[in-house]
């Protein structure tokens, strides 16, 4: 057979045009038009003084500090990267039809901003559903397209709401911690750690770790069987030492350095200061 693909999910095989683009994450989320946010453009705008000198200047203008980080971010650090939103030919339409029930439940989670007060007023089912949608949105991404997940069975199950495999899945909202200036990245990543794999999957509001392990006790994320209890208490930020998001983030940021399209020449300069250094 030429041209097929496996369904992440019912693992079939199916031709190109019967595969369908899943939005990784929702589209409505803010899954469209994604930029890249030029990270080490962002360093070396503020450690030139640039940033600062330029918000000063839109601020004398009247501008509001929202109106300039927003005209500096779009003129300056976003370049497109996928206008139409991020997607994946990873499910047949079937599955994905499927998967959309659960993203459904997803919304309505993400519009209430994981509030707990809003979150326990959901119905049990609501609250599995939730939780299902986000591990289905981690078979489309692309740093785990060679894992072999073992959810699969809970996902395709619809009246199952446990699961006892070996995958994590943590979470915590968005905020000046986790985002500089503000600027939520929605980005996948994957990171190694001695203990197991990191995968990470973001959308506007959320930031959300698969792994094969129990996480540090040092970085406080909510477990996303967490929306079930009674007690449930939304995290927000990922605290001062930037807990796995902060990994993944330099990681970009390391690849972008090392990416000759990405050159600017204040990285240049700090480049020749450690040749000096080390010389
Ligand atoms: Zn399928």
């Amino acid at each position: 057979m030429q041209n097929t693909n496996t369904c992440k999910l019912c693992g079939k095989h199916f031709a190109n045009n019967e595969m369908s683009d899943e939005h990784y994450p929702a589209k409505s989320t803010g899954n469209n038009d994604i930029v890249r946010i030029n990270l080490i453009k962002i360093v070396d705008m503020f450690q030139s003084g640039a940033m600062e000198k330029r918000v000063l200047e839109g601020l004398s203008t009247g501008k509001t500090f929202k109106e300039v980080s927003d005209e500096i971010f779009d003129r300056d650090l976003a370049e497109p990267l996928y206008p139409a939103g991020r997607t994946a030919r990873t499910l047949c339409r079937d599955c994905n039809t499927f998967l959309g029930k659960y993203d459904e439940a997803y919304l309505k989670f993400f519009n209430a901003d994981g509030e707990a007060k809003a979150i326990k007023g959901f119905q049990r089912n609501t609250k599995i559903q939730i939780i299902k949608s986000i591990f289905g949105k981690f078979l489309s991404v692309p740093e785990a397209a060679d894992e072999q997940f073992d959810f699969i069975p809970f996902l395709r199950d619809k009246e199952l709401d446990i699961y006892n495999g070996k995958w994590h899945l943590y979470f915590v909202k968005r905020d000046l911690s986790t985002d500089l200036l503000g600027l939520a990245e929605i980005e996948t990543g994957k990171d190694q750690y001695d203990e197991g794999v990191v995968y990470e999957l973001t959308d506007d509001k959320f930031i959300f770790d698969l792994m094969n392990f129990e996480k540090h006790e040092c970085f406080e994320m909510n477990d996303i069987f967490g929306i079930l209890d009674k007690d449930y208490q939304l995290i927000t930020g990922v605290g001062n030492d930037g807990g796995y998001h902060a990994g993944m983030v330099i990681g970009r940021m390391l690849e972008q350095m090392a990416d000759p399209n990405n050159l600017y020449e204040g990285v240049d300069e700090n480049r020749d200061l450690q040749r000096r250094k080390d010389e």
